[in-house]
């Protein structure tokens, strides 16, 4: 039997925000901690997904963590680039040695007697499951990110489908889709940037769309000369662009979530682009949304229109119907041929640390937790009555106008400030107090009824309608509610006599 390890801390997921996690602990001094990563490297989904015409639409100077920049002088860089920039980091920060790879963390307890999380694993090696370790742990950081889990949709017939099918988490690069008559299912922000590259060089391209996006234009992905030269130069011009640019995403991108002063002028702006690169006037018609801008995330593209205008390529609007052995049937009736089947569908984004069962204090499962009010989470990061477990992009924790690498360093921040209350805090464990949640709830709630986001379906919200998964306000707000001081909010839980 292998004995099981105790640790100061056990962070599951190797994202973005478990490699930001390690570093900050380890610059804490605090080095008895282990990362475990269910997939064979880091990265999260910037490693998983790598279908054609993958790109960050962050410039890296805020897509990346304050006290390790990311110094390419690309604007929006392709998401190998954003890979390679974790992968760096892994080993600059010395994350390497805490790694734990094909490792998939399936149930947390919490022990109210020694306040130590187990930690059961499973270990995944060429697709099977076998008993992975157990470990122990005072701090548990779920870094396990929200667009994760795929969603391929339960459309009747889909089975029968002989083509190629997958989703663009995981793009089959053994095909060669030249001459191939492609389907893509979505219209997201992931269908933008894989539209333009497959209607490049497939036969014909169908494009499946249920809801119209909004488009915005996309600024150039390659700084100017000037630019460069500076930030080759002068790096520090790079931190000096960081907090431009973050404040002018904070001031212009922010408020179109909330009905704020730039919704309007956005939504004139996607009308007007749309305009401009869609001639055809039905087609024009198809592309419109009739919900407001800021309901979901708006895609940046110069590309999409002008691909959905090229002769090779159809977009069919409504519901699927079903699919069958070699294509696809839609509202119209008419069936489709297709080779090739791409669910740009998105991904299970509304149950939150799928897979990982979850037991709190006095035996409270999460799922009881969370009965009353949904998945939540106290600035996306505590829950009450799951003392010393922290969550990076929890609910509530996403912005769907700025970088979420930010947000994940600013939620790192008030983890660790944590962490120095509880170890002040001798025998004892520490979770956010439920007046601060209630709090919490009561002011996200209010912002949620103000913004947009009730205006139309969405990833954020679950099957109740309830929004779950974006923080409503700007990153500058995030900032300042992780910084307040933690003794306000978070409180000691006794250990119970065992
Ligand atoms: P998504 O925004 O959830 O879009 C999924 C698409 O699939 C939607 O068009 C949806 O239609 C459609 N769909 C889902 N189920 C369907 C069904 N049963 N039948 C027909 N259509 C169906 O997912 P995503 O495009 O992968 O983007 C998710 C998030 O990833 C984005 O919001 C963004 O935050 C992030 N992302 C970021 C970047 C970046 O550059 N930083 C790039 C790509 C993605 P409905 O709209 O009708 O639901």
């Amino acid at each position: 039997m292998t004995k099981t390890r105790t640790l100061e801390a056990v962070i599951v997921g190797a994202g973005f925000g478990g490699l930001g996690m390690g570093a900050s602990l380890k610059r804490e001094g605090i080095d008895d901690f282990i990362i475990l990563e269910k997939g064979d490297s880091v990265g999260g989904i910037w490693r998983d997904n790598t279908y054609p015409g993958v790109a960050c639409d962050v410039p890296p100077q805020l897509y990346s963590f304050s006290f390790r920049p990311d110094r390419s002088t690309i604007r929006f860089p392709e998401g190998a680039s954003t890979h390679a920039y974790q992968e760096q980091f892994a080993t600059a920060e010395g994350l390497r040695d805490h790694l734990q790879l094909n490792c998939l963390t399936h149930e947390l307890t919490y022990d109210d007697a020694t306040g130590l999380w187990t930690v059961r694993t499973t270990q995944l090696k060429d697709g099977q499951e076998t008993k992975g370790a157990t470990y122990k742990a005072r701090f548990v950081i779920l870094a396990v990110g929200q667009l994760h889990w795929p969603n391929i949709p339960d459309l009747p017939g889909k089975e029968q489908f002989r083509g190629a099918a997958f989703h663009t988490n995981n793009w089959d690069h053994t095909l060669d889709l030249t001459s191939k008559h492609v389907a893509v299912i979505g219209t997201g922000p992931t269908a933008t940037q894989v539209i333009p590259e497959v209607a490049k060089i497939a036969d014909t391209l169908t494009v499946y769309q249920r809801t119209p996006a909004w488009i915005l234009p996309r600024p150039s992905a390659k700084f100017g000369p000037l630019t460069r030269a500076a930030f080759t130069y002068l790096p520090f011009t790079q931190d000096l662009y960081r907090h431009v640019a973050a404040s002018a995403a904070d001031f212009v991108l922010s408020p179109i979530a909330i009905h704020g002063w730039s919704a309007s002028p956005a939504q004139a702006l996607a009308k007007w682009m749309l305009r401009r690169q869609i001639k055809d006037p039905a087609l024009r018609e198809q592309l419109t949304p009739d919900y407001p801008i800021g309901c979901k995330r708006p895609p940046l593209s110069n590309t999409y229109y002008p691909a959905l205008m090229r002769d090779n390529v159809e977009v069919v609007s409504g519901p699927i119907k079903k699919i069958t052995r070699t294509g696809v049937v839609a509202a119209d009736g008419a069936t489709r041929k297709a080779d090739v089947l791409v669910y740009a569908t998105g991904f299970h984004t509304t149950s939150f640390f799928t897979r990982v069962n979850i037991t709190g204090r006095n035996g409270r499962t999460l799922d009881a937790i969370w009965q009353e009010n949904g998945p939540e989470a106290y600035l996306g990061t505590a829950i009450p009555d799951l003392p010393g477990l922290f969550a990076l992009h929890g609910p509530g924790a996403f912005t769907p106008s700025g970088s979420n690498v930010m947000i994940k360093e600013h939620q790192i921040h008030l983890i660790m400030n944590v962490i120095r209350l509880a170890r002040q805090w001798k025998g004892v464990s520490v979770a956010v107090l439920p007046e601060a949640m209630e709090r919490y709830r009561r002011r996200r709630n209010k912002n949620i009824r103000k913004s947009s986001l009730l205006g139309c379906d969405s990833w954020y919200r679950d099957a109740q309608g309830r929004v779950l998964n974006p923080f409503v306000g700007s990153m500058r707000l995030f900032r300042r509610e992780t910084r307040r001081d933690p003794a306000k909010d978070f409180g000691p839980v006794p250990l119970s006599k065992a």
